[in-house]
Parts: C-alpha cells; sequence; structure tokens
C-alpha cells in the first residue's frame, strides 16, 4: 500500500476537480496552501510539578468566505499535515452548506488519556493562550474535534475572555448550554449525517430497515448509531480503538453507549460477538459508516467492501486510491465535506445565536439543521448529474467553485 500523507490527499482531490470544473490556474495554485500554520510549543506543569512540552497546531486555509473555522484535535497521531488537511476540507465543508466560514483546524500532540483533568484543563488553556492572537468571532473560531468536547470549549472560552477582559462567546463554538451553547450541537453532526443518509438511501433504493455499521463509536459515531436506530435501520456491527463488536440481529445502542461509558470500549460488550480491530471494513452490511480517522479505507482493503453505501462521517477516512475501487464497485459514497457538515451547521447556528444574545429551542435548531442539510444534499446530487461524476466530486464541484467565486469577488483570483 502506498501510504500518503492526508494533506497529499486533499492535493490528489483539489487536482481532480480542477480538471472537471476547468479552475483557473491562479484560483487552483492558492488553493494548494494554507493561508497560515501555526506552531506553538505549550509547557504544561505534570501534578507531580514537572513541566512537559507539548506541541500544538492551527492551520487557517482559506478565509475568501468568512472567518476560519474548524474543530481542534487533542490526539497523539495529530501531525501539521494532518491538520492542514482537515483545514482544507473545513474550506470546502462550510462552503458546500453555504454558510458564511472559511476552514481551518487546530490540534495537539498528546493522548488526553495520560492526563489527569487538571493537566487537560491546563493543556486546554495553555493552547488557547498560544493561538490567543489569531483567533476570535470575526477571526477564527475553533470548536470539538477528536478527544475534545464541551467541557474543553468552556476552559478555552473562559480562558480567552480572561485575556480580552470581555465576554466574547461567539470565538468558539461547542461550548456547554450554560456558556452560549447551542441547543443540539452534541449530536448535530450525527443528525445531519441521519438526513443525508436518508436521502442518500433513497436514490439507491435503500429502505429503513437495511443494515449498518460503523468504524468509531465516540461523539459523532454513537450519536448517530443511536438516530438510525430510532429511525428504523438496524446497527449490526461497531467499533473503537480496542476491537469490533457485532451481532446481525441488531446491537441495542443504548446498552452498548453505557457500556462504552462504563468500560471506555465498545469490546466486550456482552450483547454481541466481539472480535480484533482489524475485522472492521468486510461485514455484510448495507451501509457502512467510517466514523474514526483518517485513511481507514485504503487501496488494500476497500475490494473487501460488501457495503452498498458508505457515509463518511469521519474525515478523510477513504483514500483516493480507494475511492477509485469503491466507484468501479458502483458503492454510492456520500463524503464527509456533505455527510458530516451538521456540526459546523450548528455551530454557525450556535454563533448567530451569540450574536443575538437570544436562543432557540432544539426543535428550532434542528428544523434550520435538516433544511440546510437538504439543501445541501440536493445541490450536490445536481452537480454529480451535472458533471456525470461521483458523489465526492459533485461535492468538491460545489463547495470549491463557491470558495473560487469568493476569492475572485475578492480580487484575489
Ligand atoms: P471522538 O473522540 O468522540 O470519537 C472518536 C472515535 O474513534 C472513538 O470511538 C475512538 O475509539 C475511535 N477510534 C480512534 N482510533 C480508532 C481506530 N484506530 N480504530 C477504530 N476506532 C478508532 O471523536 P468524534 O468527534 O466522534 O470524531 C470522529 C470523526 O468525526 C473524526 O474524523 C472527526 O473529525 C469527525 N467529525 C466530528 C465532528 C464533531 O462535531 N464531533 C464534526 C465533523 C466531523
Amino acid at each position: 500500500m502506498e501510504k500518503r500523507n492526508a494533506f497529499e490527499n486533499v492535493l490528489a482531490q483539489l487536482a481532480e476537480i480542477k480538471e472537471i470544473i476547468k479552475l483557473d490556474d491562479n484560483i487552483y495554485e492558492q488553493l494548494k496552501y494554507p493561508q497560515r500554520v501555526l506552531e506553538v510549543s505549550i509547557p504544561l506543569r505534570r501534578d507531580d510539578g514537572k513541566i512537559e512540552i507539548f506541541t500544538g497546531y492551527r492551520s487557517q486555509y482559506n478565509d475568501a468566505r468568512g472567518p476560519f473555522k474548524g474543530g481542534i484535535r487533542f490526539h497523539p497521531n495529530v501531525s501539521v499535515e494532518e491538520v492542514k488537511a482537515l483545514s482544507a476540507w473545513m474550506t470546502w465543508k462550510t462552503a458546500v452548506v453555504d454558510i458564511p466560514l472559511g476552514g481551518g483546524k487546530g490540534g495537539v500532540i498528546v493522548n488526553p488519556k495520560t492526563l489527569s483533568d487538571g493537566e487537560l484543563e491546563r493543556l486546554s488553556r495553555g493552547y488557547m493562550r498560544a493561538i490567543y492572537k489569531i483567533v476570535g468571532p470575526n477571526i477564527d473560531i475553533p470548536a470539538p474535534d477528536v478527544y475534545t468536547d464541551a467541557r474543553i470549549m468552556g476552559w478555552m472560552l473562559d480562558e480567552y475572555e480572561r485575556i480580552a477582559g470581555e465576554h466574547v462567546r461567539g470565538v468558539i463554538t461547542g461550548k456547554p448550554l450554560n456558556l452560549g451553547g447551542s441547543e443540539g450541537r452534541e449530536f448535530s453532526t450525527a443528525q445531519g449525517a441521519a438526513y443525508v443518509l436518508d436521502l442518500a438511501a433513497k436514490k439507491i433504493g435503500l429502505g429503513k430497515n437495511s443494515t449498518v455499521a460503523l468504524h468509531g463509536f465516540g461523539n459523532a459515531g454513537a450519536n448517530l448509531a443511536k438516530i438510525l436506530q430510532d429511525n428504523g435501520y438496524r446497527i449490526v456491527g461497531a467499533s473503537d480503538s480496542k476491537g469490533v463488536v457485532f451481532n446481525a440481529m441488531g446491537l441495542d445502542v443504548k446498552k452498548l453507549q453505557a457500556h462504552k461509558k462504563a468500560t471506555g470500549s465498545v469490546f466486550g460488550y456482552s450483547g454481541g460477538e466481539c472480535l480484533g480491530a482489524e475485522c472492521g471494513v468486510g461485514q455484510d452490511v448495507d451501509i457502512l459508516i467510517p466514523a474514526a480517522l483518517e485513511d481507514y479505507i485504503n487501496d488494500v482493503n476497500a475490494k473487501d467492501i460488501k457495503a452498498k453505501m458508505i457515509v463518511e462521517l469521519a474525515n478523510g477516512p477513504i483514500t483516493p486510491e480507494a475511492d477509485k475501487i469503491l466507484n468501479e464497485k458502483n458503492i454510492l459514497v456520500v463524503p464527509d465535506i456533505l455527510a458530516n457538515a451538521g456540526g459546523v451547521a450548528v455551530s454557525y447556528l450556535e454563533q448567530v445565536q451569540n450574536s443575538y444574545g437570544f436562543y432557540w429551542s432544539e426543535k428550532e435548531v434542528l428544523e434550520k439543521l435538516k433544511s440546510i442539510m437538504e439543501k445541501s444534499f440536493n445541490e450536490v446530487w445536481a452537480k454529480k448529474e451535472e458533471y456525470q461524476t461521483s458523489m465526492r466530486m459533485g461535492a468538491y464541484a460545489l463547495g470549491v467553485s463557491r470558495v473560487a467565486q469568493a476569492m475572485r469577488d475578492r480580487g484575489r483570483g
């Protein structure tokens, strides 16, 4: 298997869409680079008094359509290439769902599971202090991503406001409700994916009794499993970093969530058969949902996929080589920049509520989310048809064209 980093995958996708939409060279050259990448070192005082240095990044990819926007990942495999890739995907994603934001992403190289609560808080505050000068509600707005959550966003908000000496709620999204978070944000990525999954399933004649397996059972994956089960889908497989659990009759998602909460993993759940972590892709299911990290489906394992449809809840879970294999196998891939855009869509709604100082009910937020996701799905599908291409390239055609147009409108073309 030829191993490319995530940013090389971004460039391969960009080169492909350039040919499809005949993107002009002046715009294309600029879109190959982030506008700014900051690397920071964060000194963390451990509980034993020793200081340890952690490396963090913030990549600001493109702000032609509005302030940079994107989550913060705490993970041992974070790298500058990964953060750059994720910030590029955010740029196309905010454009696909047509919200007035650009794309950014941050990360810290750390395994947060090895930190005490106090250390995690000090690291989160340290990261915000380190990037303070380049973030703000009109500059760059972070949010949660892998292994970060509302509690961490609360600490980061507090740190920012302490330095600023004023309340600036719109500087970060995915906050706790008490600090200006939005109703529905916690499960918005999953809810958005559920809306587009329904529409995509209809296009290929999959009914609500279809079987589903998820690779990754964190915030995005577990919430989606729950929503899909409530909607009538049969969740037969789920996995996380420790292993896979499978039950052809259907897993009880609520019980599985409780098991994961109690033990830290889906592995060992008694309501299904537990398999090694490598057994994920080949499961006999209708719908496969990657919900963990990049490159899960690659040129080696793509041929084993039996699913009729893949919904990319994770960012970048399929390499460009694997994409080609899946297209040849006629498997419908609903791409990340559409499928998981519900999170950033509600982050945008959170910021709107922060500016108003007026807050909507969950029902109101979800109505708005549904209309954003349905409109985006239909526009992506129309582009797919127009260019006779994959759904991914349909989404890229929509997103990259919008970014390119904003750049021309600014005289950057
Ligand atoms: P999370 O930290 O809540 O969950 C990550 C999950 O991935 C965990 O279940 C973890 O065990 C699993 N995992 C990690 N390594 C694995 C491995 N090697 N094999 C199998 N499972 C593994 O993170 P999340 O917020 O659910 O994010 C998951 C994906 O969704 C990421 O790609 C993220 O960028 C994307 N995403 C999240 C949001 C959001 O709002 N949370 C929005 C858009 C996209």
